[in-house]
């Protein structure tokens, strides 16, 4: 059940400074779901060079907590794809978001081909 986030007055937060370094030590700089290193500051992203942030993930999402704990260090995309979903294991978790960027590179592929076809009427 969706913990009601105006009654209880709660808000996401992240974690103090110190958690922050701990969970990084802990992951070994690398994002919780997809391990890639978050040391980079520009990733290739959707066939775009971005910046590359750390996102302070919940693994409970806070939407069904209300909590400020369980927090793990994730990429961006990582993070955008989950969104408030909840995972029975880290491996369902892993899955999800594979599958997730095997379709959007799909999609990425299917808009350059239009693309390619536009070009060529
Ligand atoms: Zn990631």
């Amino acid at each position: 059940m969706k913990f009601e986030l105006d009654m209880i007055g709660a808000r996401r937060r992240k974690p103090p400074k110190a958690e922050q370094r701990r969970i990084l030590a802990e992951q070994d700089g690398c994002c919780f779901y997809c391990e890639q290193s978050l040391d980079a500051l520009l990733v290739i992203r959707r066939g775009r060079l971005s910046k590359n942030e750390i996102h302070w993930d919940h693994v409970i999402p806070f939407v069904f907590s209300g909590a400020n704990d369980g927090f793990v260090a994730s990429c961006a995309l990582c993070n955008q794809r989950k969104h408030d979903k909840l995972f029975d294991t880290l491996e369902d978790a892993r899955n999800y978001l594979r599958a997730k960027d095997y379709e959007d590179k799909q999609r990425e592929k299917e808009k350059r081909h239009v693309r390619h076809l536009r070009a060529a009427i």
